[in-house]
């Protein structure tokens, strides 16, 4: 792998930080977004980060000054690509976007440039063609907060080159990743297609009324020796993310429980403003969740 430049597209959450982590460890960074204003709200983000780094990493002021300046940003997509090694895409989780996106992509970027999506649940066989080159195309997908939750899902559609599927894991190492091969598409990835059905089950048990959220949590916890139970990981998450997904699933199967755990989220939790860790309350309360407490797991 001898990637130097690399092109981040999308610059809002996930943007941000896949382009500064790759910066911070020493490339070339060209920032693609649709226009300046898309841009400027990127370097508040990237601004944010270099706290974050500081203070999550030690990271010296120096270091993240340095990360700073190796990156560029550009709402001409032809001048950011123009000495790509490798393009990584963060654009909205659309079809059409994204399919837009690498038909132009393709048309622009020197015949060298990679690509890869970081979509969440879109496959990449439904963008190789638009690519117009299938076998420089595969998913590199990242975890929010990038710096912490370092784990590079690689995945092939089956069209994907295997020499760039190697470059890519050797990529996804040399910015800190711990990199995680998919050899065949997979909706979910690995994390996702474990984490889903955990999470819905324990809601469903929620719903019916079997067990409480503690009784539920310190089930899985004692028995597999895990750190956090499944309502523990949903305020991770988040409340909405979850609402979304069950509500999302209740119109799409009119499932009589799937309603009512809808309703539940949004009535005993959203509605309430108990969205998770990030608003200190939501199946727990921070900063000392019950679940934290040494005499949890007991009696
Ligand atoms: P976001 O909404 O924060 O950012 C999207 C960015 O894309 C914005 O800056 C927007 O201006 C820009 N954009 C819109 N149209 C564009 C276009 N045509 N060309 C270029 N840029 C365009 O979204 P996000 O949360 O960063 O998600 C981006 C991608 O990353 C999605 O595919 C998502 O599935 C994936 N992802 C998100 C997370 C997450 O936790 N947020 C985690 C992993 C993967």
């Amino acid at each position: 792998m001898n990637y130097k430049n690399i092109t981040v597209a999308g610059s809002g959450v996930l943007g941000s930080q896949i382009a500064f982590q790759t910066a911070f460890h020493g490339f070339n960074v060209t920032v693609y977004d649709i226009n300046d204003e898309a841009l400027e709200k990127a370097k508040e983000r990237i601004e944010k980060l270099k706290g974050r780094y500081q203070e999550d990493l030690k990271a010296t002021e120096e270091e993240v000054n340095a990360a700073y300046d190796r990156m560029s940003f550009y709402s001409d997509l032809a001048k950011a690509v123009s000495e790509a090694d490798l393009a990584i895409e963060a654009i909205p989780e659309v079809v059409q976007i994204k399919t837009d996106f690498y038909k132009k992509l393709g048309e622009i970027a020197p015949e060298k440039t990679i690509f890869a999506t970081n979509s969440s649940t879109l496959l990449p066989s439904q963008f190789a063609e638009a690519t117009g080159r299938p076998e420089k195309f595969l998913a590199l997908h990242f975890a929010n907060e990038i710096w912490l939750n370092n784990t590079a899902e690689v995945m092939k559609h089956p069209g994907t080159d295997m020499k760039v599927f190697d470059e890519v894991i050797e990529f996804a190492k040399a910015i800190g990743m711990v990199a995680l091969p998919l050899h065949k598409e997979q909706p979910g990835y690995i994390l996702n297609s474990l984490l889903v059905p955990l999470l819905d089950a324990a809601e469903m048990l929620l719903v019916r009324e079997v067990a409480d959220v503690e009784t539920i949590d310190k089930t899985w916890m004692i028995a597999t020796g895990a750190p956090k139970g499944p309502f523990a990981i949903l305020d991770v998450v988040g409340i909405t993310t979850a609402y979304n997904i069950v509500h999302a699933k209740a119109e799409a199967t009119g499932n009589e429980e799937m309603k009512k755990l809808a309703k539940l989220l949004k009535t005993e939790y959203i509605d309430k403003g108990k969205l998770g860790t990030a608003t200190g309350e939501g199946f727990y309360t921070y900063p000392n969740p019950s679940y934290m407490d040494p005499d949890f797991l007991k009696n």
